[in-house]
């Protein structure tokens, strides 16, 4: 997602877009009883089970968008579950994180397993020469 994009959204655009994308959430119970309810993502996902918005004539991940909305400056390129539940859209189960620190945090919760296919990648590292 491009830098600066925060300063793109006039006041009217982030008023509409929020009414939007707000009209598209649910309650449900979370994963994680300390964190309280999940605020879930009702239009469509992508095939990893997040959230997909469409505004200003791009489709972006709904958990990012509403980092977003809200005006987190996103310096770092990725939004991160606390909750492990990747529709969510609830901002305080959220964080900005970096590719390297998204991994470490889905390899210690142990949900690695759903995005990454080990024996492929070790195959492809393989054939490519490298230990
Ligand atoms: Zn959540």
């Amino acid at each position: 997602m491009p830098k600066g994009e925060v300063q793109t959204l006039r006041s009217n655009d982030r008023r509409l877009i929020a009414e939007r994308f707000w009209s598209r959430v649910k309650l449900v119970p979370g994963n994680n009883p300390k964190l309280g309810y999940c605020w879930e993502w009702t239009g469509a996902r992508d095939r990893d089970g997040y959230g997909q918005f469409r505004y200003q004539r791009r489709q972006s991940k709904a958990h990012r968008v509403v980092l977003i909305l809200l005006g987190v400056n996103l310096s770092k390129p990725q939004s991160a579950h606390r909750c492990d539940n990747p529709p969510c859209v609830r901002p305080s189960h959220l964080f900005a994180a970096t590719p390297r620190e998204n991994t470490i945090d889905m390899m210690a919760k142990g949900r690695h397993v759903y995005v990454c296919n080990l024996p492929r990648v070790l195959a492809a590292r393989n054939r490519r020469g490298v230990n």
